[in-house]
């Protein structure tokens, strides 16, 4: 029997696939419904069709433009990504789970692990403390992880998604994003999910409450939110480990995650297909989700860590970079979530995007 802790896109993706290989699967989520509360923008490139086919009821726009907009500068990029319903697409993995075998018990949260083969779950309706045998534990729990801290695996540093839905009209097939340093360290985006709705957030280490308010102020005109969806975004740490034992971490609890973008859905679908080889065939999963994600992270990572040296001028000079026909041609080929083809095509068509190289040793 495996047990995952957390109903999320990681535990029940990671579910469907081991209880379609035939394994004995039990998913344990504290709410008592599944996908709630939201906490995310839920955009996805096209490489989620690599795992599923998306219901038609799980998309809530099609967007083929991103405006990427820096102090003085701003550009307009084809692109071709999905904004999700978050809740309804976390309904959906968590069903297809349930449809190849899986068990999820709702109202079970994880509060300890009871010696190598139990762990401890509390019924958050009747507080009833039960203990649950299991051979394997995957800790699926999100960015404040209970299994990691269970297990004696640190904390991940994260980012503050401070996000909410608000009243804002736009063009339902674009969304944008902003740059410099009225977004430290990582950036701001305004994604719209209806004709009068968006969801607007920023990404930062400290200050949130600050940077939130001017930018929905400058961009809406308005100080009003209609409900918030803001949560932690964990940095990717390379050296984190996400095996222990019998005990294993997948998506945000293990640090799944873009650093560039943020973005933790992909990568999550990913490392559940390698942790389910590993359980089934018995591999080190600290080594096959190097192979199979680790290059593809520590770039993003690197990417990160330059774009976070940036002043307003060099992001200006990049977007003057990337407005050229032949860059934004690669733009459109080679989505965020191919770093490796994206990042060298780019370097073969514009070699300038190797200046700002040097601040990756500033
Ligand atoms: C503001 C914001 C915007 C984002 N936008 C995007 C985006 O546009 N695209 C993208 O790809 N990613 C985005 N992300 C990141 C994305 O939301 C996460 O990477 C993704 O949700 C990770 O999935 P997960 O299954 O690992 O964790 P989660 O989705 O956090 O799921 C964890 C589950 O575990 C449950 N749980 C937690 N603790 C316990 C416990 N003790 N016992 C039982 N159950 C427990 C939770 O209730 C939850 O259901 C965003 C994040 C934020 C904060």
């Amino acid at each position: 029997m495996i047990t995952i802790i957390g109903a999320g896109p990681a535990g029940s993706y990671l579910g469907y696939l081991l209880a379609k290989q035939g394994k004995k699967v039990a998913i344990l989520e504290e709410h008592n419904i599944i996908g709630s509360p939201v906490q995310c923008t839920g955009i996805v490139t096209h490489s989620i069709e690599k795992f599923f086919k998306l219901k038609n009821e799980v998309i809530a726009e099609k967007l083929d433009k991103v405006i990427v907009a820096g102090k003085s500068n701003r550009i307009e990029v084809n692109v071709d990504e999905i904004v999700m319903w978050r809740d309804k697409f976390d309904k959906f993995v968590a069903e297809m789970a349930e449809d190849a075998g899986a068990e999820i018990l709702l109202n079970h949260k994880f509060i300890g692990i009871g010696g190598r083969n139990m762990i401890k779950a509390r019924n958050t309706k009747n507080n009833k403390i039960k203990e649950i045998k299991t051979d394997a534990i995957v800790g699926a729990d999100g960015p404040y992880s209970a299994v990691a801290k269970a297990a004696g695996i640190n904390p991940a540093r994260s980012y503050i998604g401070m996000q909410a839905k608000v009243k804002l009209a736009m063009d339902t097939t674009a969304f944008e994003t902003y740059f410099g340093s009225d977004f430290p360290n990582f950036f701001g985006w305004v994604v719209p999910e209806s004709e009068n709705t968006a969801r607007l957030g920023i990404g930062c280490f400290e200050n949130a409450q600050e940077y939130f308010y001017r930018f929905l102020k400058k961009r809406t005109g308005k100080k009003d939110v209609l409900c918030w969806e803001s949560g932690l975004i964990p940095l990717y740490n390379p050296k984190k480990p996400i095996q222990k034992g019998n005990v294993y971490l997948i998506g945000d609890a293990a640090t799944q995650v873009k650093a560039t973008t943020g973005g933790g859905i992909i990568p999550s679908l990913k490392a559940a297909q390698t942790l389910c080889g590993c359980i089934a065939n018995n591999k080190d999963y600290n080594k096959e989700f190097r192979r199979h994600s680790g290059r593809e992270l520590r770039l993003h990572l690197m990417i990160r860590n330059m774009l976070n040296k940036f002043s307003d001028r060099d992001y200006d000079k990049l977007l003057g970079l990337m407005a050229q026909e032949k860059v934004r041609k690669i733009l459109k080929k080679y989505d965020r979530d191919s770093p490796i083809p994206l990042v060298a095509n780019l370097l073969l068509k514009e070699p300038r995007f190797l200046l700002f190289g040097k601040m990756l040793f500033a």
